[in-house]
């Protein structure tokens, strides 16, 4: 008998091992084995299929040990790998090791999963009372703590306690408690525990639907009726989160898991909040942040047979072994942070999901204020199911959206600081009443560019092809690209002047401004910067909500559906740099990011501002936000997709080669790029040199593929293989990488 297994290597294929006549038994497919690999190798790997046909080379080894005594991956999960393995031109050996917590498929055998162990404490039991009292002796202090211990057993009707427990107690000190394990008149040992065990209670029903959602909620049963997924496409703040609340509730009542994908962690806090409050110990969260041993826990909790009922969680929770999942909610579905980009598989979460659930059976709810061009086209053209809602909760008032031409202003000498005097006025207004504030800048660090102001030096990252951010608080130059840093130059190094200056505004800069220009108010940033430790994004988040920090300055981290209901005014500064890439999704990106961002501003009954500070405000994207016109922004970008060959019509393949020597990286893709022309013709874009053409010491070319939506995917597939092969087959392009990224973002 044999086994096909699957390494967790960048390799596409298979790998046949004989099965140990003992084993034969005990074994399965989604098994997890030890095989040899190598000359001395040994990897975890997973077991896809057994069978008798003896492979036609010599040599074939044997299993080495079994792992599990019942399947850990299902078939369902295995058929997922297999399609994200296709259509996104991936190894399947990135997809198992992208699926499986990294502790489940040890590589040296050593780094096991490890259960989580708590040491407990018992009186020893052979002795009573009195002996004890007698034992602990003139320590009064050991007496006081036995005693307490005591106590506490008999309150609680247990024989032991933890020892967690016991450090909280008034007489606790390490060394008293030494003292008593001395004397033997306490013992420790060790407790395996869960750490999913925390009992979380639900506090309260479902909050009940205004007219709006529940006529929202009518509209998805009924399309589900027909469709396999439906948008809803609901304004910012119009309650969509409770919508699905409801909606899990008939899942969970007809025996059914749900899936809640959300874009970001960022937005878990919020979210897992008001879904324990409903569901408690039903409710899974399966996110980056967790540690790997937790996320082998609630693997195993979903295999068990008392899985959670409705898993919350990113992109990576698409992965969990589901048993009878029916529903799937990818809120936020417009969001980039959905798509994976390094390393492969380069899937994107929200397609994929999709399949996942047409696997089950299940259904998926798309959710969004500003839908992605691709979903809205495939609602309109009756693919998905369509749900609007426009009506934002609670009696919120959509804002008034305003632009400010900041080089107007700056040239009539109206402007002398980052803001416009009518967004200084506005901020002034707020906190005078109470009320908060937000800002947003896309760009983190003080500043995005040190220049010379003698010779025009720029200091440069030495591994990438970019100029430095300068980071003010940190003193230090920062490549954003592979996170190295530099020493700030005293002088410049090349005309040793000391004429250094920061050029453009980083996230930085500006909390720095709007903390010199409202004194009195507390200011806090919001970036990857200042969230790099584990609880800083929720202690901001916490300290808006209440009300502790009047101003939040941040970048797009702040815009993704956070729910605040004392925020008067929104800022967005230099919005222009949101639409100035040279990417056919620029605008597509820059009206998303300003319409969520403005949808953070507004209070109960009361309107909130919007300050857009621009330098072109004759732009059309600005009259869409302005005037929350989704369907115009949508005709007016499927008309210029249509016109340069774009998704939703086209369906877009980037590849990428990468070497160390800028020559070989160029002379490799002009080679592929001129193999694939041959199958493709003009459906074959480039080579090109992308704006960033060196990441960490590797030089950057780019084809892109632009292929008709007829074109079968396995057709493709088959031509991007065979031209690989064909371009490896030469000992030059060996040992250039290359990757494909199929619906790039
Ligand atoms: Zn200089
Ligand atoms: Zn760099």
């Amino acid at each position: 008998m044999y086994a096909d297994v699957i390494l967790p290597l960048p390799l596409s294929d298979r790998f046949t091992y004989a099965i140990p006549a003992e084993m034969v038994n005990k074994i399965g497919e989604g098994f997890r084995v030890v095989v040899p690999f190598g000359s001395r190798k040994y990897y975890t790997g997973i077991i896809t299929r057994i069978h008798r046909e003896a492979p036609g080379i010599t040599g074939i080894r044997e299993i080495h040990s079994l792992i599990d005594s019942h399947p850990v991956v299902n078939e369902q999960q295995l058929t997922l790998w297999e399609w994200i393995s296709f259509y996104y031109l991936a190894p399947l050996g990135d997809v198992y090791k992208a699926a499986l917590p990294s502790s489940m498929k040890p590589e040296d055998l050593l780094r096991k999963f490890t259960p989580h162990t708590e040491i407990f404490l018992q009186i020893n039991p052979s002795l009573d009372q009195q002996t004890m009292i007698r034992m602990a002796g003139r320590a009064k202090k050991q007496q006081a703590l036995a005693d307490e211990i005591g106590s506490y057993l008999t309150a609680n009707h247990t024989g032991s306690v933890s020892k967690k427990v016991v450090s909280g107690f008034s007489s606790y000190s390490a060394s008293v408690l030494n003292g008593l394990l001395q004397k033997e008149i306490l013992t420790a040992f060790p407790v395996e525990t869960s750490r999913l065990e925390t009992i979380i209670t639900p506090t309260h029903e479902p909050f009940p639907l205004n007219d709006h959602q529940h006529q929202a909620l009518t509209g998805i049963r009924e399309s589900f009726d027909n469709k396999e997924t439906v948008l809803l496409h609901g304004v910012t703040s119009s309650g969509k989160t409770e919508i699905y609340i409801h909606l899990i509730q008939q899942y969970l009542a007809e025996g059914k898991q749900t899936l809640y994908l959300l874009p970001e962690i960022a937005l878990t806090t919020q979210h897992t909040e008001r879904l324990k409050a409903v569901f408690g110990n039903r409710l899974g969260i399966y996110h980056s942040r967790i540690n790997d041993n937790e996320r082998a826990e609630i693997w195993q909790k979903m295999l068990s047979d008392q899985p959670y009922e409705i898993i919350m969680g990113v992109r990576s929770s698409l992965f969990l072994p589901y048993q009878h999942l029916g529903l799937v909610i990818v809120d936020e579905e417009h969001e980039a942070s959905y798509k994976q980009q390094d390393p492969a598989p380069r899937y994107h979460a929200r397609d994929t999901a999709i399949m996942l659930a047409r696997f089950f059976g299940a259904k998926t709810l798309l959710g969004s204020a500003t839908p992605s061009v691709e979903t809205y086209y495939n609602a309109q053209t009756g693919k998905y199911g369509l749900v609007t809602l426009t009506a934002r909760y609670n009696g919120l008032k959509m804002p008034v959206i305003r632009l400010e031409n900041s080089r107007e202003l700056r040239r009539k000498k109206k402007m002398k600081t980052l803001l416009a005097p009518a967004l200084i006025e506005q901020i002034g207004a707020a906190l005078e009443n109470g009320e908060q504030a937000i800002l947003f800048r896309n760009r983190r660090g003080f500043a995005p560019l040190i220049e010379c102001k003698q010779c025009g030096w720029v200091p440069k990252c030495r591994r990438c092809d970019v100029s430095l951010t300068y980071h003010k608080k940190s003193s230090k130059l920062v490549c954003h690209y592979c996170n190295s840093s530099y020493r700030l130059p005293a002088e410049c190094p090349s005309c040793h002047e000391k004429s250094l200056v920061p050029l453009g505004l980083g996230t930085e800069q500006l909390e720095e401004e709007v903390s010199h220009l409202f004194p009195g108010s507390v200011v806090a940033r919001m970036d990857m910067d200042s969230t790099r430790s584990k609880d800083a994004y929720e202690q901001i988040i916490t300290g808006f909500q209440e009300k502790r920090i009047q101003i939040l300055v941040g970048t797009q981290m702040l815009s993704k559906g956070l729910d605040f209901d004392n925020v008067r005014v929104v800022g967005i500064i230099s919005a222009d740099s949101l639409l100035n890439y040279p990417d056919f999704r620029s605008h597509e990106r820059g009206f998303q990011l300003m319409t969520q961002a403005a949808g953070r501003a507004g209070r109960k009954n009361r309107q909130g501002t919007v300050i857009i500070q621009c330098t072109d405000p004759g732009q059309p994207v600005f009259a869409y936000v302005r005037n929350n016109d989704y369907e115009a922004f949508f005709r007016a970008q499927l008309s210029e997709r249509k016109l340069f060959h774009y998704p939703p019509f086209y369906r877009l393949i980037r590849i990428v080669l990468k070497h160390k020597q800028e020559q070989k990286a160029e002379a490799a893709a002009a080679s592929l790029a001129g193999m694939l022309r041959e199958s493709l013709y003009e459906r074959t874009l480039g080579p090109n040199k992308p704006i960033v053409s060196r990441i960490q010491l590797y030089h950057i070319r780019e084809i892109l593929l632009k292929l008709e939506n007829g074109l079968s995917p396995q057709r493709v597939r088959d031509i991007l293989k065979k031209t690989e092969v064909r371009l490896r087959s030469f000992p030059e392009w060996k040992y250039v990488t290359l990757y494909y990224d199929v619906d790039p973002l």
